[in-house]
């Protein structure tokens, strides 16, 4: 069994390995996963050995990753016996490398809602050099003392971090009767991920989904950046004989970017975007492309009409590989 959470010793809590990549990345939080210890999520079991026993993550560092992101059993790492998180495929003998990865695969867990409120955390100890000192002196004498957490919104089924479900949708792309059944939520429209994730050139069979497409051009403005899809829609307008296909393009502005706490990642990833000669994918929520008339370059006094929309928040756009979506 893969895990979908670990929990984390300084944090005091328990968190996916997409929260992981959003704090490594939130230039407001102090937080470095290559310096913390993540451990198995099962109480029991974790109670059951001391703050040593730990977990190792895969790409929860890495901005440009293509293989899904993931917490792992290390060869040192123990479980209790009937624990569900024993993998099976880790072999005993410690022979598991970085090279050698045993728990890559799709995304297993769906979150079933992506929550539009950021998660907060909060250290118990003020000062976070102390904390895993502290929090092992506390657990040691008496494993009963763990208190548990109630459950809330960071429970396992939701996630407030986008990367997740476009994971889920990536990674199991090939699966068409997965994504059909598993639902997902966001503010008050459910539906199957097949169905909440819409390609871009079907934009205009419903407002308020997770657009995607493949990217065609990065265009870099001094205010700011323009994705400009591969697709095209489709479109009569009133008083036209036929449709006509019409281009896509959504506005990134740089004054958003300067101001967004993961501003370093998100600027490496979209540099690495413009430079890339690898097929990118765009993934955002919350806007949807409308036809706007704008002027020609060769002729200022023609318009032309283009689907076009501006990011409102970054947190919920996504440039990124997928190579399962080749061909799309
Ligand atoms: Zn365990």
């Amino acid at each position: 069994m893969k895990f979908d959470l670990a929990y984390c010793l300084s944090l005091d809590d328990k968190l996916s390995i997409y929260d992981v990549r959003d704090l490594n990345f939130d230039e407001t939080v102090a937080f470095d996963s290559a310096k913390e210890q993540f451990q198995c999520p099962n109480d029991a079991c974790r109670v059951a050995f001391d703050a040593a026993n730990v977990l190792g993550t895969f790409n929860a560092k890495n901005v440009n990753y293509v293989r899904t992101p993931h917490f792992k059993n290390i060869p040192s790492t123990r479980h209790i016996e009937g624990c569900p998180y024993v993998s099976l495929k880790t072999p005993a003998s410690g022979l598991e490398t970085e090279g050698g990865e045993t728990d890559d695969g799709p995304e297993e867990h769906f979150p079933s809602e992506l929550l539009l409120t950021r998660r907060e955390y909060v250290r118990k100890p003020s000062s976070p050099t102390v904390v895993a000192d502290v929090l092992r002196d506390e657990r040691e004498p008496s494993a009963a003392s763990h208190v548990e957490h109630p459950s809330r919104d960071s429970a396992p089924d939701k996630t407030s971090v986008f990367a997740h479900p476009v994971e889920c949708f990536v990674s199991n792309f090939a699966d068409r009767e997965l994504l059909k059944r598993m639902p997902l939520k966001i503010g008050e429209h459910t539906a199957p991920y097949g169905s909440f994730f819409k390609k871009i050139e079907y934009l205009l069979d419903n407002k308020g989904l997770i657009y995607w497409g493949k990217i065609k051009e990065i265009k870099d403005y001094t205010q700011s950046f323009r994705i400009d899809f591969e697709a095209k829609v489709w479109f009569k307008q009133p008083g036209e004989a036929k449709k006509k296909p019409y281009s896509v393009n959504v506005y990134l502005s740089k004054k958003l970017i300067d101001n967004y706490r993961k501003r370093k990642a998100f600027l490496e990833e979209i540099k690495h975007a413009i430079e890339s000669d690898a097929p990118l994918y765009c993934f955002f929520y919350g806007v949807t492309p409308e036809l706007k008339q704008v002027p020609s370059k060769k002729n200022s006094e023609q318009t032309f009409g283009v689907f076009s929309a501006n990011i409102e928040n970054l947190d919920h756009f996504i440039i990124r590989e997928a190579p399962g979506l080749a061909g799309q």
